[in-house]
């Protein structure tokens, strides 16, 4: 099982993060793509030295990293920002560009920026052949967020065949659809397990098991039965368990399959033995 999305150098796991990344590993997470956002661009470059600071530990997730500026921090990206970017992007473990996009929700940054800051790292992640993790949440009851960053996409990204993730989503199914159509992966986190998220359910019920991904944005959205809570990556599980369950399958085919996905994106030219999803 991958962890395709957390924030593993969140401050709230630096008294136990090793604690965590061995119950990751007894619940089967076998790699985790911890993003690097930082708290800003200043410390986007966390999620790399967590990466390193695990790496040959034995009985540990194997742990990747992105780098970007997320669109609330989009104000706060200038040039020494991209540039650190753009460097982060040539070390061997840095393996995508986000999580950027648009955040119409909380609008920490306007939107013009927000705009103007996706669009540059999408250059840069295109500059360096990797794909990309969008972040994007609409104002409520609305889709404008999502008719931006679609829109941004189809003309900014879909010809360079880069692909990415939408992550969390939280859209509808013609985001979904239209996301696929231009080779994303569609990323499901902990919410989907939420009493109230049944549109959410059914976007995993309709996404093909082989465009799809499982995530759990820890520290945030803890699934059930551990709502509330601070999340962490070996809850994975429960939503491999909850889109199982929609879709008549065993959780280790959902598991199995996201695994695989993963693995054709982040690690393109590596073949894996079909054992190597265990391990
Ligand atoms: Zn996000
Ligand atoms: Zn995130």
């Amino acid at each position: 099982m991958i962890d395709s999305h957390c924030h593993l150098d969140s401050p709230r796991y630096d008294e136990d993060r090793a604690e965590l990344l061995d119950r990751a590993w007894d619940a089967g997470v076998r790699e985790i793509l911890s993003i690097g956002i930082g708290e800003g661009p200043e410390t986007m470059h966390r999620a790399l030295e967590i990466s390193r600071e695990y790496a040959g530990r034995p009985e540990t997730p194997r742990i990747w990293a992105s780098a970007g500026v997320h669109p609330h921090e989009a104000r706060l990206a200038d040039e020494a920002a991209y540039a650190k970017i753009e460097g982060l992007l040539l070390e061997p473990e840095v393996r995508a560009c986000g999580e950027i996009g648009l955040d119409y929700f909380y609008d920490h940054s306007p939107r013009d920026v927000q705009k103007a800051v996706f669009s540059r790292q999408m250059e840069i992640a295109a500059g360096r052949r990797k794909p990309i993790i969008i972040h994007c949440r609409p104002s409520q009851n609305s889709s404008d967020a999502w008719d931006d960053t679609l829109e941004m996409l189809r003309t900014q990204w879909a010809q360079r065949g880069l692909g990415g993730v939408l992550h969390c989503f939280t859209g509808e199914e013609r985001h979904a659809r239209e996301a696929m159509d231009m080779g994303f992966l569609i990323s499901f986190a902990g919410n989907i397990t939420f009493p109230k998220a049944q549109p959410i359910r059914d976007a995993a019920a309709m996404v093909p098991l082989d465009q799809m991904l499982i995530e759990t944005d820890a520290p945030f959205l803890a699934p059930v039965p551990n709502r509330g809570k601070r999340n962490e990556p070996g809850w994975v599980k429960e939503v491999a368990v909850t889109i199982a369950e929609l879709r008549g399958l065993e959780p280790d085919e959902v598991s199995d399959r996201t695994t695989a996905n993963f693995r054709a994106l982040f690690h393109p030219g590596t073949t894996f033995a079909s054992t190597d999803l265990h391990r």
